[in-house]
């Protein structure tokens, strides 16, 4: 593709520098999306924090620049949210003193030369066996998994009766994005699921299971939760303003 020289416009006071595939203002740079489709323009924030404009092709390029300085101050923030959200979840290295959560609670990790199991929660430590950290991970998540699959049943068999749900299974599971499902009878949770304050973990079984009732997110399906969890929405957001901090391992 060939490269278009750079062309300094004023806009504004600030100097924004414009290119057949990228612009930049104030620093930062925005790939330039063009579309006939477009009618309106459109900034766009990447997960990763690239930064991208999509235009009606008609557009001129002094207008992107001038679109994009009115929007600063929203683009600073929504950099910072994902920067933020990509923070809070960082990766394990599985070394002395590392925190680890279970059931909302970090414990520190502390290596064992000798222990017989792999991995146990013991006076307030995740001791891991030195020999194992290779592959803590895998170990890891086979506590949890254990740990999961006894606590979420617990939950089940008090909440299904109280729910009027019949479940004929529970399982523990890698889900993906998902912290739990429901479908024929069954109930899964994840894996990380356990790692959630319980009160968190409690709103996750009662929502899975109120889509026994109902498989959407509809207005009869929250009055369902409403009525076996009063304060559903306050653990709700809680869910999703921390859930991603659960999210490393
Ligand atoms: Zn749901």
């Amino acid at each position: 593709m060939p490269s278009l020289p750079l062309s300094p416009v004023r806009t504004g006071g600030k100097l924004a520098r414009i290119s057949g595939q990228s612009l930049e203002v104030d620093g930062l740079t925005f790939e330039v999306r063009r579309s006939d489709r477009r009618k309106t323009l459109q900034i766009t924030v990447e997960r990763s924090g690239e930064l991208s404009i999509t235009a009606p092709t008609k557009v001129p390029e002094r207008d992107l620049a001038s679109f994009v300085e009115e929007k600063l101050l929203w683009i600073h923030t929504k950099i910072e949210e994902k920067a933020r959200l990509q923070k809070r979840a960082p990766v394990k290295e599985f070394v002395n003193g590392e925190g680890f959560l279970y059931l909302g609670k970090s414990y520190r990790l502390r290596l064992m030369d000798a222990q017989l199991v792999d991995l146990c929660l013991k006076n307030g430590r995740f001791c891991l066996r030195s020999s194992s950290t290779h592959r803590a991970r895998d170990v890891f998540i086979a506590w949890y998994t254990r740990r999961a699959l006894t606590w979420f049943s617990q939950q089940v068999a008090e909440h299904a009766n109280r729910m009027d749900v019949q479940v004929n299974e529970i399982t523990v599971q890698d889900l993906g994005f998902r912290w739990g499902s429901f479908g024929g009878n069954r109930v899964s949770f994840h894996w990380k699921a356990i790692l959630l304050p319980p009160r968190i973990a409690q709103y996750v079984v009662v929502h899975e299971l109120a889509h026994a009732h109902y498989p959407d997110h509809s207005a009869n399906f929250w009055l369902k939760v409403e009525q076996h969890l009063p304060d559903w929405r306050t653990r709700k957001s809680w869910l999703a303003e921390n859930g991603i901090q659960v999210e490393g391992l």
